[in-house]
């Protein structure tokens, strides 16, 4: 190709061409096999390639792949909202679905306005957030975004949502010790909806392991607990952005059952479709629906694509195809070996600061100096370091930002498909291995 119009991330960098995938390998046009640690950016859930889904995309594209949502529903998109109700906790009963992870943010955020302006309250309007966090690229999705990376060309056009310190326990924001901090970062939000005026807000929403913004930052056992009552006490709807620890990555159907709690909305999307077709959805619970089901009855927002009969047949197939091979029974034994195996790594590299997340979202800090935990500099781009000098070893890793502000910090996430087996584990840890030995050289 002389040239190319297609506008990619980095417009200068040279991308491998991608030929095929299958399991938890890619193979690009040159033959070069890649093991995807990183499930693309956490998304190729079940591996690439699984005949079923690819069946189901035929089966649904020979009757009808697309119907507008206002002259008709589909079967497939009944079926996937009644199975998502029924694998979800609590009553999170309804489902709206979108295409991407920051329509479904955003839509959880309008529904959230929604609520309150159905119940007579049409003040609560704002929705809070954390620091070090990324609910999607859209501009309602970015203002809630903690990531000041990614905002810091469109400030002028956010409206400022991020208030909290994330539950970032590696660098506690008040230099506490996990054991005794007394969950000072739950609280601040107490703080926060006070000085904010409760009146003023509709909701407060946070990823439950902070993803890409801060490299799988997990809080502790009473955080969501504190949180969530926090939120009741206040009237202010709690949202658990899930587009990346939704549909099984850490073990469970959603991270939130990790810490016991029903949020009120949840956004969901990567995984969901599984890199099979562009689906997310927003889910709803009971309480929250019923003042807009007895009110106006109509949600304020869908978008062209919303719940086509094709993408919703793709993430119907990807839910049985988890439920038939116990796909995320088996997520919490894959990640603690991985986590294991990873751990006797700290050793060979000292610049191996922290190793977070559960299941198979694991997050790792590098750092300068493990004693301090003083970050490199960033001029160095040691994530980017690392990201590449895997990707040359073939394997696939994906690059978080860290640190207090959020983008001085190096880190990497490493996800691979949920299926991946104990001997591809074992690669993935000797391919990470020599990649680090090579950085390592380099930094010396
Ligand atoms: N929310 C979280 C937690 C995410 O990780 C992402 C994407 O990385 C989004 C929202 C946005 O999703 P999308 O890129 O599909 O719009």
């Amino acid at each position: 190709m002389d040239r190319t119009y297609l506008i990619k991330p980095e417009l200068d960098e040279d991308y491998p061409v991608i030929d095929y995938g299958k399991g938890v390998y890619l193979f690009d046009i040159s033959g070069k096999r890649y093991l995807d640690a990183s499930s693309g950016a956490v998304t190729a859930n079940i591996g690439h390639g699984v005949e079923e889904i690819n069946e189901a995309m035929m089966d649904q594209a020979k009757k009808v792949s697309f119907v507008y949502r206002s002259q008709f529903t589909s079967v497939a998109a009944e079926k996937l909202a009644e199975k998502i109700a029924l694998s979800t906790p609590g009553d999170l009963n309804w489902s709206f679905f979108v295409n991407s992870g920051s329509e479904a943010t955003e839509t959880a955020m309008k529904i959230a306005i929604q609520h309150w302006q159905e119940k007579g309250r049409p003040l609560k309007t704002k929705i809070l957030s954390r620091w070090v966090s990324y609910h999607g690229i859209t501009i309602g999705a970015l203002s809630m975004s903690g990531h000041p990376g990614r905002r810091s060309r469109f400030v002028p056009l956010l409206a400022d949502f991020p208030v909290v310190s994330p539950p970032y326990c590696y660098r506690c924001p008040f230099n506490k010790e996990p054991k005794s901090c007394g969950y000072e970062c739950a609280k601040e939000l107490d703080v926060a909806f006070r000085r904010i005026g409760p009146e003023s807000i509709a909701g407060f929403i946070a990823e439950p392991i902070v993803g890409a913004a801060g490299g799988a930052i997990t809080p502790p056992k009473d955080y969501y607990r504190i949180i969530k009552e926090i939120c009741e006490k206040h009237d202010i709807l709690f949202i658990a952005d899930e587009v990346m620890t939704g549909f099984g990555r850490t073990g469970t159907m959603l991270a939130c059952e990790h810490w016991g709690i029903v949020p009120d909305l949840v956004s969901l999307g990567k995984g969901m479709g599984a890199g099979y077709a562009p689906i997310a959805a927003t889910l709803v619970t009971e309480r929250v629906m019923e003042p807009i089901k007895k009110g106006s009855k109509v949600i304020m927002s869908g978008h062209t694509l919303s719940a086509n009969p094709q993408s919703s047949a793709v993430a119907l197939a990807v839910l049985e195809y988890l439920e038939k091979n116990n796909v995320i029974e088996d997520v919490e034994a894959k990640g603690t070996y991985l986590k294991n195996s990873l751990k006797k790594l700290k050793t060979l590299f000292p610049f191996i600061g922290d190793i977070r997340g559960k299941g198979l979202l694991i997050g790792i800090e590098f750092v300068g100096n493990p004693k301090t935990k003083q970050s490199f500099p960033r001029e160095l781009n040691v994530t980017e370091r690392v990201v590449k000098m895997a990707k040359d070893v073939g394997l696939l890793l994906y690059p978080a930002t860290a640190g207090e502000d959020g983008k001085s910090g190096d880190a990497i996430i490493i996800s691979p498909p949920l299926t991946i087996t104990k001997r591809e584990i074992e690669e993935l840890v000797r391919l990470f291995t020599s990649a680090l030995t090579k950085v390592q050289e380099e930094l010396e």
